[in-house]
């Protein structure tokens, strides 16, 4: 494409060794269209790609670099790390060190196992759901996502308690047939699913606040409702955090929700902000559920790089840097970049809708109030595509899809966020 030259001739290199150019298929702009832009290089709120354009970034690496890019604090704490060597496959102080940090932060947390990835979390959150209920089945919702896990890969049927048919070529039947998908912000579904299997179900799995099909938040009391119905029937509640963790609050979702309502998940799981960039994951929960872990019980879980010292390092100085003075900051920058795309879009005359859950937020375009996944599929893709690119023309970089967060960080400055509103207005009118 003529306006990103060493961004196409990369993309053509990649095609040819990597299958559709990218490591991860959201990457490639298919729902947008034109090349994918490659990046080189990131410093605070911004990027900088192949062909040397610069860009304010609202991806944020799809969550971690909250504090921004190559935040002094975390380099320091990474070159630390590596000059003492990048992996042991032995315990080492930095991975006590960041599950101290989160099992501060969280109360439900009381004790975690570190993994490489949010998919790994959520897989093993859910064995060991299976494994301590001794129950097979399992609840999701339609429209969130918990990585690629093979039976977490199935999304909405319609009506009651639809038996999962698989999202994705290669998961058999046979792996989601344990899975229930129902629709998200429907306590009644869940009760009927209930009444439906008693006894059979190992744990509903749910994100704290939906943010894969764009930022859509649990109604008031969904969340307290799923932890009584599960509880009820000695069910577990798995809240993934993947997304939200350390970032909707201090204590992710689960700060603003959970302990105001006075409700307890059983399970959690993390990922995104603490690895600070680098690869890593979690999961953990009540003391007496993580018990039933190996090397104490009898569920199996594993990893050659858990806990890597590199990884550990850059995720606790991210989640030291995340303050109370840097969650205002990002709630008000969230808020001011929400509030000045709603007013643009508005002004000319597109249909749409902010959302938020803490200091994650995204824009549908759409006027519904969204709170499920077919609500959020009523939005205009085709509008959000021409959005997109007239924003990326002018040095703003927003997620390649219409159903995916937008992510600021404490780096977001005055002059990034007039750069944005700079941006807005021509934006606004290629969607109209
Ligand atoms: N769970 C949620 C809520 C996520 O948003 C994601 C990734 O976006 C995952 C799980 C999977 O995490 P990872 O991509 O690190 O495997």
């Amino acid at each position: 494409m003529a306006d990103a030259p060493a961004s196409q001739a990369l993309f053509d290199r990649a095609l040819a060794v990597i299958p559709g150019g990218v490591n991860s298929p959201v990457r490639a702009f298919r729902s947008v269209g034109g090349t994918p832009r490659f990046m080189v290089s990131g410093t605070g709120p911004r990027i900088t790609d192949a062909d040397g354009r610069e860009y304010v970034d609202l991806v944020g690496s799809w969550g971690p670099m909250i504090l921004g890019h190559a935040h002094p604090d975390v380099r320091a704490a990474v070159d630390t790390a590596v000059s003492r060597g990048l992996s042991f496959g032995t315990p080492g102080e930095g991975e006590v060190a960041l599950a101290e940090e989160i099992v501060r932060r969280v109360d439900p947390v009381e004790r975690v196992r570190l993994v490489s990835s949010g998919t790994e979390a959520t897989m093993s959150a859910m064995r060991l759901a299976r494994g301590f209920t001794g129950r097979s089945k399992v609840v999701k919702f339609a429209g969130c996502y918990h990585g690629h896990v093979d039976a977490l890969l199935a999304s909405a049927g319609s009506g009651i308690a639809t038996f999962a048919l698989p999202d994705s070529a290669g998961v058999t039947a046979a792996t989601t047939a344990e899975v229930i998908v129902l629709p998200y912000n429907d306590l009644d579904a869940v009760r009927a699913a209930f009444a439906a299997h008693p006894g059979e179900i190992a744990a509903v799995i749910t994100e704290a606040a939906a943010a894969n099909m764009g930022v859509v938040p649990p109604l008031p009391g969904f969340n307290a409702g799923l932890a009584e119905i599960t509880h009820a029937d000695g069910a577990l509640l798995i809240t993934d955090e993947v997304m939200t963790g350390f970032r909707a609050s201090r204590a992710g979702m689960w700060g603003l929700d959970g302990a105001q309502e006075g409700w307890r998940p059983d399970l959690m799981t993390f990922g995104k902000v603490i690895g600070g960039g680098l690869p890593v994951g979690a999961f953990g929960g009540r003391a007496d559920i993580m018990a039933h872990l190996a090397p104490e019980g009898p569920v199996y879980q594993a990893g050659t790089l858990s806990g890597n010292p590199i990884a550990t390092a850059a995720g606790l100085a991210t989640l030291r840097g995340c303050t109370d003075e840097i969650y205002a900051h990002l709630d008000a920058t969230a808020r001011t970049v929400g509030e000045l795309v709603a007013a643009a879009l508005t002004q000319a005359g597109v249909p749409n809708r902010l959302q938020r859950a803490g200091t994650l937020f995204s824009v549908f375009f759409t006027d519904a109030a969204v709170t499920d996944y077919d609500l959020a599929r009523t939005q205009s893709t085709a509008a959000f595509a021409a959005f997109f690119h007239s924003m990326l023309r002018d040095g703003v970089y927003l997620p390649p899809s219409a159903f995916e967060a937008w992510f600021v960080s404490a780096a977001h400055d005055d002059a990034a966020l007039e750069r944005i509103e700079a941006a807005l207005p021509a934006a606004a009118r290629a969607a109209a």
